[in-house]
């Protein structure tokens, strides 16, 4: 499937510090033996990252501290290619971080200081948009704020572009925001969230349900469902985000729904079979050549 489309993500960067011990503190107490990783996160990075490894021609749009926290949770996509130059150094707060506690079992406490990603303003966004060379789509999930978002929802609407929304983590929207979006993705938990929501929504919504797979909808009609290929799973860690990525590049090549959304269950399936995030995500070759 030809995905070359040249997308712009917006979204969030953050770095996640992962401590793995024996069991989760209690409020006040402290636990010992713990074993320490970074992993680079952050929904928009994630996304930005998997498009890219698809074979998109990338560009992401964010705000980052300055400190070394943005080079560790950067450099996949640096190594990678995706072009950062819409990556906004903020003198005044911190690279957003994940700190993430988990038990022998897999239990997590997990506690987000977005830091930069809170202070991207739509005036930066779109002032930083607006110098780039033309894009084809734009992609946004909700670890920003809510207000750039809606703005790069209306500036997309008023210059006939693409405009896809990966509504995660689940925030209340204004309603006006659902009718400028060309795709909506969500899995069930946030459907739910959403509710009668969804159905306002003018363009296509997806929801996805793990292993189970995803189906597309119109209004409220479903046009298409999508069954992943049977997989091992090990961590379904970035999953929806390599669906999404997924998804949207496929539409905004104007593949048909039914194609693009069983290309986007193979890629989410293909990111559950390795562990963690960005490094799990699938090149276009690897997907074809697993399934
Ligand atoms: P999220 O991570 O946003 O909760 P899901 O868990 O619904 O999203 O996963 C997104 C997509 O990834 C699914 O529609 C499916 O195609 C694929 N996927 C997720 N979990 C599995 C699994 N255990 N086996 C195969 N595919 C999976």
């Amino acid at each position: 499937m030809d995905i070359s489309a040249k997308l712009a993500v917006f979204g969030s960067v953050n770095l996640d510090i992962v401590a793995t011990g024996p069991a989760l503190p209690a409020p006040g107490e402290t636990v010992t033996d713990a074993v320490l990783a970074f992993h680079p996160g952050g929904k928009g990075a994630n996304q930005a990252l998997a498009a890219n490894r698809l074979g998109g021609n990338i560009s992401l749009f964010a705000r980052v501290g300055s400190d070394d926290t943005a080079n560790k949770a950067l450099y996949l996509l640096k190594e990678n290619g995706v072009d950062l130059t819409g990556v906004l150094i903020d003198s005044n707060a911190k690279t957003g971080v994940a700190l993430i506690a988990v038990n022998d079992v897999g239990e997590n406490q997990i506690i987000v200081a977005p830091g930069a990603n809170d202070q991207l303003t739509p005036q930066q966004a779109l002032s930083s948009f607006d110098q780039s060379s033309p894009h084809d789509g734009i992609l946004c999930q909700l670890e920003i704020p809510v207000e750039t978002v809606v703005a790069l929802a209306e500036y997309a609407k008023a210059n006939n572009q693409f405009f896809a929304l990966n509504a995660a983590p689940a925030k209340s929207l204004p309603y006006s925001i659902f009718e400028n979006i060309d795709l909506l993705v969500v899995n069930e938990n946030e459907a739910a969230f959403y509710g009668d929501h969804l159905s306002i929504c003018k363009g296509l919504i997806a929801i996805t349900y793990g292993a189970r797979g995803a189906a597309l909808f119109k209004g409220k009609k479903q046009i298409a469902k999508a069954s992943p290929p049977k997989v091992s799973a090990i961590d379904t860690t970035g999953a929806g985000d390599a669906f999404t990525a997924a998804l949207t590049l496929a539409l905004v090549q104007k593949h048909n729904p039914e194609d693009a959304l069983k290309f986007a269950c193979a890629v989410g399936a293909f990111a559950t079979t390795k562990p963690g995030a960005q490094p799990s995500f699938g090149t276009a070759k690897e997907i074809a050549a697993q399934f």
